[in-house]
């Protein structure tokens, strides 16, 4: 059911409004629809890490920028199970895996992730996969796997997408969630605050989720994590009082949706996360890595949930466990013939990282050789 209709104007009012009505606002319609004393407890396990060849400036992951990050294969069953038995015991109700790749591609590698579905499923915990784009029969495979959610995050305006992402466009987005509405999966989609978008562009990415039929049933805001080696690297953290702003302002634009405060945690004081609870957040990721993103520990979001009175959701709290069918297989349909955009338009500062990425790599080829020799002849 789609909600009020807003526009990016209303929506920018809101969000202008002095700061503690905001707040105040978006407490009491937190309350109406929600339990305020419960916050779901989410995991985010990266199951296959880094290599990939989309050029998002903000993603430490893009195998063309050089970073930190250390390319993993897709995770095994066991390790899936461990690390999902775990969360669990640590009072997660909901495992959300992700796979650094610009769009599912059929195959054993997909075949895969199912089986990964399959076992989260079983462990009772909410399945939530965000793996890129997706087809309407990719997604129904996921669907009769035991997904319950996906995630695909629409990161900012379609102005402002531009400014970030050049590799695919903001309707491929759009297509995925669509595709992953069709097969029945309840959608997790939001943004990332602190690129460097205007106002404007904040606002106009909430007009778009509002305007979704159904809306998404979880929208995470997340802060940017600048990481050296990415385009974004020099990128200042935003402040606590901005993430109030939009948390606030999601949560009264979308009142049914569950807003997730995600990646940036670690820069947000237990007062600040405090405000973004009260402003309506219904969920925080959990785990001392997002991703590949640092993030507080978990005994330590433990520790503050007592401090402030507050319990971790149960799993299906709002919609029924799927029930895992037999691996049936799903026909295809116009979905062989479908092909994602490339748009290719030049954003300066990711082609100025792309050379960075290819120069810094060599020099690390280069010393990484020499340190070989130096050893080699040092025992001989
Ligand atoms: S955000 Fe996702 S699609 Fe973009 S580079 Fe990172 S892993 Fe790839």
């Amino acid at each position: 059911m789609s909600e009020q209709k807003w526009t990016y104007e209303a929506i920018k009012e809101l969000y202008n409004t002095p700061l503690l009505e905001l707040v105040f606002r978006a407490a009491s319609v937190h309350r109406e629809h929600h339990n305020p004393r419960e916050v779901q407890i989410s995991t985010l396990l990266s199951i296959k890490t880094g290599g990939c060849p989309e050029d998002c400036a903000y993603c430490p992951q893009a195998a063309r920028y050089f970073t930190d990050v250390e390319e993993n294969e897709l995770m095994s069953v066991e390790q899936v199970r461990t690390a999902a038995t775990r969360a669990k015991s640590l009072g997660s109700s909901r495992l959300c895996m992700g796979a650094a790749w610009r769009n599912v591609e059929d195959g054993e590698e997909f075949d895969h992730v199912l089986d990964l579905v399959r076992t989260v499923n079983e462990l009772d915990m909410e399945v939530c996969a965000t793996l890129g784009m997706l087809t309407e029969r990719q997604a129904q495979k996921l669907r009769d796997a035991g997904l319950y959610a996906y995630n695909h995050n629409l990161d900012s305006s379609e102005d402002y997408y531009k400014e970030i992402i050049s590799t695919r466009g903001y309707e491929d987005r759009l297509k995925t969630l669509d595709n992953a509405r069709k097969a029945n999966l309840t959608l997790c989609s939001g943004g990332i605050i602190g690129m460097g978008e205007s106002i404007d562009d904040r606002c106009k990415m909430l007009e778009t989720l509002a305007s979704l039929d159904p809306v998404p049933e979880s929208i995470p805001i997340n802060a940017l994590v600048s990481v050296e080696g990415t385009p974004m690297e020099n990128v200042q953290p935003i402040s606590i009082w901005e993430m109030i702003r939009m948390v606030a302002t999601t949560r009264i634009v979308i009142p049914t949706t569950t807003v997730r405060l995600s990646a940036g945690r670690t820069e947000m004081s237990i007062e600040g996360q405090a405000l973004c609870f009260m402003a309506g957040a219904g969920s925080i990721f959990a785990g001392n890595k997002l991703l590949t993103t640092p993030n507080p520990e978990m005994f330590k979001d433990l520790e503050m949930f007592h401090l402030l009175g507050l319990t971790p959701t149960e799993p299906y709290a709002k919609h029924e466990k799927p029930a895992v069918s037999e691996k049936e297989e799903v026909p295809e349909t116009e979905d062989k013939k479908h092909k994602w955009s490339r748009p290719k338009h030049r954003i300066e500062a990711n082609v100025k990282y792309t050379k960075l990425g290819k120069q810094r790599r060599k020099a690390q080829q280069n010393t990484d050789a020499e340190k070989k020799l130096k050893e080699s002849k040092a025992q001989s």
